[in-house]
């Protein structure tokens, strides 16, 4: 990055819109050119990426040291890799200041301990401190651990202790508290995806088949319309977003911002659409129903690639006065989902018409449910005016062509919802009727926001998960014949590939992988140890748990839920009623500080509070091997470039440390459930210190025996590192912890550090750069850019093309390389029907398409398509929270939070180059508010939500319109999530003060982005 301190300050000043093309690395040609400062010689030069968003930017960290006995390598300058084909050498605010946060005067130092009722901390050994944490969770253990439930069936669980592991560790140090979680039978193991991203797996999973970004952060350049919707990338993704300043000015793409804020993003857009928050799936609803009504469908695309043509079930209906599909328990607030799946033929194929005609075909049921959402109901419920509303609908229409594509970019704005899951999938329908999914320029992309959410996702840190999206065995589920049977789909073709198939042998690999020569096929591979779930005990769960005394203990690792659960009050009466918690992070979180009373932040009296607190300092990731997983599902190794400071510990030590010492007191003293912990395999070279080698090559998989080919000849010997999990066994000859990781450490070494930035094609893919999974695949469902005979819908735009005997081209082909379009099988390999679902059967708990319901706390306090439904009818609710909801006769105001440039979450109120850019707490509101209001610039103000309140600095802008909706006028309040009460900026509040403490149907993501404020004038 080219830019001194007054520079980059000015650019913090000016933001994007006053960045220049050539500052954000856009002039590569410029930036490799440069000679490599003198100042830097003599210093140590490491490779890593930048540990705040999901873009993954390429670090250089320059470290001082000679390596001798004593001395530690102390990092002093970090600038931007040039080599990086994502970021060029450019950096946002945020990394480009990433080495405050590295040196941050405010990291903790040494282990800490809260002695109950106190109001201080107080210093304590590192051995003292395990000692304490192991024998407080062995207690709980021993006392609540389930070996069989009511039925009698094993089940080997511990409910009471919860564990959050931090989104940005690497896959390994995931990989290890994994599987110390599930072999202390733990059932509420956590990541940050639960709070994010969890709606993008489930509507992406559903709908095309796996939860992932489809193409990748450099693709964006190929696109003709880039729609930013439900995120805000050029303030959270800064670097990222070039990539849509690339397409705009080298591709003539168009540029579309939809939010309810004008943000960053709209100042440099072509167009800017308002839209009131939380009504997405009204306004994408509509975009379906204009481009079926004006027959702007991609026709050829939609009958080879969707299941538009299948046909469903009789029995299947969506009722419009009551604003439900069939089956709808009103009692138990769930659907009984049979109805939802195809007509099928007697060998279970589906039925299909090609016409498209068939009343029961998708494409007609399709046009039924969308009738109802005209321009002017779009309108009425959205507040966007008609024609900004008609001007997306024209301008995504014009992708249907072949030789053009759109791409939607979105985060958290779409996610985080009572029904975030299908606000995404109904941009993913738009998407298969568009015919852009699987094409250069095109798809769903999937904003991650921390660095590695989206890895710690694939390692399966979800209470109900395994890895790689493999389920953990439910209650029901008693034996493995059954699990399996029921996780392994049947196809609903004859030729499809259902990769899902395979499940059996990705699951054995993985048992193998947990307990090794102790899992075999007498002991059905151990299935007995994993525990087994009765309900999901996700974040919102377990805080219920906390609060209402179910839960005893809770760690946190690189996780500060105080803040990042919603509804920080009641989050904090549970952990008050908490026995311990551990904190294990690099810097003091408000979370390891909730029982210190900070003023009216957090104004607590620490006497009552009888938790055990624990404060272990670990690594940042600065300080570690491994890898992260970006956006673009690339796996990036990185390298330490110093040790962890002061008294500070690698995560994985003080994992290791822990569960040891547990080990060591069962071993002493006894109790339940230890067949599972002496299984679990643990042959590390140190074995307190797993290196990241080492669980790497864990998870990429191994054979066990020697392989052989159908002659009987040798194709890979005992030990080696297998290659991809085409080499995966169900026989116990395989083990792998990762399927889908499985290829990124091979015989011939380390993929994930790969560091080849070319492109040939000149179409964004780099190839030869670190490692994606799956099988270094770069656009997901490639298969689908090309037609029913194999030839690329667009010369110009090649990923693979049947040539005559495989699929060959610029992208590895995302099926079955030798599979001729002949045989009729589907792009969408990893549904069983091989096809785009624009209706998605039973996979989703809330309806096999998108439907309009209100946020739970509405302005209009009705849903002007079905008054009887308002909310979602299957979101994720407990009644106890229902009554701390608000009304709009209360609360007027619909609030929404969000990101900005300048920090990161809670972590960068820690960094002073980031608290001297953005000091202190505000609020936006718009000109006509504060006016009614009589709020002027930089007053004081408090907002107030039926849960909480904060008080910030208000900010009086033009950026957030004044909507009409449903005939009413609707303001917005803008909230930043930023400001807690530790750090170096201004103690502040922490935003989740006023959120409701509900989420999504599917994913159990709360709810942050629309919900009833009031607001008042404090102070001038
Ligand atoms: S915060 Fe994101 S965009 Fe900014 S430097 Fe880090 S990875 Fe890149």
């Amino acid at each position: 990055m080219l830019f001194n301190r007054r520079q980059f300050f000015k650019i913090c000043a000016g933001g994007m819109a006053g960045t220049t093309v050539a500052t954000l690395g856009l002039a590569p040609n410029v930036a490799l050119a440069q000679t490599r400062q003198y100042k830097l010689l003599k210093s140590k030069e490491t490779r890593n990426n930048c540990t705040y968003c999901s873009v993954g930017c390429g670090l250089l960290l320059y470290s001082r040291g000679d390596g001798a006995l004593n001395n530690r390598l102390s990092i002093f300058h970090v600038e931007g890799d040039p080599d990086h084909p994502v970021s060029r050498g450019s950096l946002c605010p945020k990394g480009a200041g990433v080495l405050d946060y590295i040196k941050s005067e405010n990291r903790v130092q040494f282990p800490e301990y809260r002695a109950p009722g106190s109001d201080k901390w107080q210093k304590i050994s590192w051995d003292d401190a395990i000692d304490r944490i192991a024998r407080l969770m062995k207690e709980d253990r021993d006392k609540n651990f389930i070996e069989k439930n009511a039925q009698g069936t094993t089940v080997n669980r511990w409910t009471t202790t919860g564990w959050l592991v931090t989104s940005a560790a690497s896959n390994e140090t995931g990989w290890l508290a994994f599987k110390v979680a599930r072999a202390l039978g733990m059932l509420s193991l956590e990541t940050q995806a639960r709070v994010c991203h969890g709606p993008s797996v489930s509507s992406l999973a559903a709908t095309y088949g796996r939860g992932a970004m489809t193409n990748n952060w450099n693709d964006i350049k190929n696109a003709n319309v880039v729609i930013v919707m439900g995120g805000n990338a050029a303030e959270a993704h800064p670097v990222g977003f070039k990539w849509a300043i690339e397409a705009k000015i080298n591709n003539g793409a168009e540029l579309i911002a939809v939010d309810p804020r004008f943000h960053r993003t709209a100042a440099v857009a072509d167009l800017y659409v308002p839209i009131r928050a939380g009504s997405d799936i009204a306004f994408l609803l509509g975009v379906i129903n204009y481009l079926i009504t004006n027959d702007e469908v991609n026709h050829e695309y939609l009958v080879t690639h969707s299941n538009a043509s299948l046909l469903v079930r009789d029995d299947y209906d969506f009722n419009v006065e009551d604003g439900l599909f069939s089956g709808y328990n009103a009692e138990k607030r769930q659907y009984d989902q049979s109805s939802w799946t195809y007509q099928t033929d007697a060998n279970g194929y589906a039925l299909r018409d090609a016409t498209l005609q068939h009343p029961r075909s998708v494409w007609q049921l399709l046009k039924q449910h969308v009738s109802r959402y005209t321009p002017e109901v779009v309108n009425n419920i959205t507040g966007t005016p008609v024609d900004n509303f008609l001007h997306v609908c024209r301008s995504l229409a014009s992708t249907k062509t072949n030789d053009r594509a759109a791409t939607f970019l979105y985060a958290l704005g779409w996610t985080q919802h009572s029904y975030g899951t299908q606000i995404i999938r109904t941009a993913a329908m738009i998407q298969l009727i568009l015919g852009n999914i699987g094409v250069m320029g095109g798809g769903i992309n999937a904003l991650r926001g921390h660095s590695n959410i989206q890895g710690l996702t694939d390692v399966g840190l979800l209470s109900n998960r395994l890895p790689a999206y493999l389920d953990l065995p439910k209650d029901s589920q008693i034996t493995l014949e059954q699990y399996l049977a029921e996780k392994t789909p049947k196809p609903f073709g004859p030729t499809e590939v259902n990769f899902w198939a395979n499940y059996p042998k990705f699951f054995v690999s993985f048992m193998k992988s947990m307990y090794g020569d102790k899992a075999t096929k007498e002991n059905n591979w151990g299935f007995d140890w994993l525990p087994k779930w009765d309900k999901t005990y996700d974040v919102l769960q377990f805080s219920k748990m906390m609060r209402d005394g179910d839960a005893n203990g809770f760690i946190c690792q690189g996780f500060n839920p105080l803040a990042a659960f919603p509804d920080k009050n009641s989050v904090r009466d549970g952990l008050s009623k908490l026995k311990f918690l551990i904190n294990i992070d690099p810097m003091p979180t408000e979370t390891a500080e909730f029982w210190k009373n900070h003023g009216e932040s957090n104004d607590v009296d620490s006497s009552k509070i009888q938790t055990e607190v624990f404060r272990l300092p670990s690594n940042c990731f600065a300080e570690e091997d491994g890898t992260i997983v970006n956006s673009s599902r690339w796996l990036q190794w990185h390298w330490a470039a110093a040790k962890p400071p002061f008294e500070a510990k690698y995560d994985p030590e003080i994992i290791s440390r822990i569960f040891l010492r547990m080990k060591e007191l069962y071993a002493e003293e006894g109790g339940p459930g230890q067949e599972p912990m002496n299984s679990l395999v643990w042959d590390y070279k140190e074995s307190h210190e797993p290196s990241a080698e080492e669980l790497a090559k864990d998870y990429n998989g191994r054979a066990l025996a020697d392989l052989k080919d159908a002659n009987g000849n040798v194709t890979i010997k005992k030990g080696q590192l297998l290659s991809g999990f085409g080499q995966l066994k169900d026989d116990g000859t395989t083990s792998c912890g990762i399927w889908i990781f499985c290829g990124c450490w091979t015989e011939a070494g380390n993929q994930m550090a790969r560091r080849d930035p070319s492109d040939p094609s000149g179409k964004g893919i780099h190839a030869g750069w670190a490692w994606a999974w799956p099988m270094n695949r770069r656009v997901l469902y490639n298969r689908a850019s090309a037609d029913a005979n194999g030839k690329p819908w667009d010369p110009n735009r090649v990923l693979i093309k049947w040539d005559g005997s495989s699929w060959t081209g610029n992208d590895i082909p995302d099926f079955t390389a030798t599979l001729p379009p002949s045989s009729g099988a589907g792009a969408f390999i990893m549904n069983n029907d091989g096809l785009g679902g624009l209706f998605c059967l039973n996979r989703l708990v809330d309806g096999p398409f998108p439907e309009h319901y209100e946020p739970f706390e509405t302005p209009i306090s009705t849903n002007p398509l079905h008054p009887k439904q308002i909310s979602s009818p299957a979101a994720r609710v407990f009644p106890e929270d229902l009554a701390r909801l608000g009304t709009a006769e209360n609360f007027p105001y619909v609030a929404t939070t969000y990101s900005i440039t300048e920090h990161f979450h809670f972590w960068t109120q820690h960094a002073r180059i980031n608290a001297i850019t953005q000091p202190e707490q505000f609020i936006e509101m718009s000109e006509n508010l504060a006016n009614k209001k009589g709020i002027k610039l930089g007053d004081t103000v408090k907002v107030s939500s039926n849960r909480g309140y904060v008080k910030a600095k208000a900010v009086v802008t033009k950026r957030l319109p004044t909507l009409m909706v449903n005939g009413k006028e609707v303001e917005t309040i803008g909230v930043p999530i930023v400001w807690g009460f530790t750090g170096q900026t201004k103690k502040g509040f922490l935003t989740n003060g006023l959120t409701p403490h509900l989420g999504d149907a599917n994913s159990q993501t709360p709810e942050y982005k629309s919900f009833l404020v009031n607001i008042e004038k404090i102070s001038a």
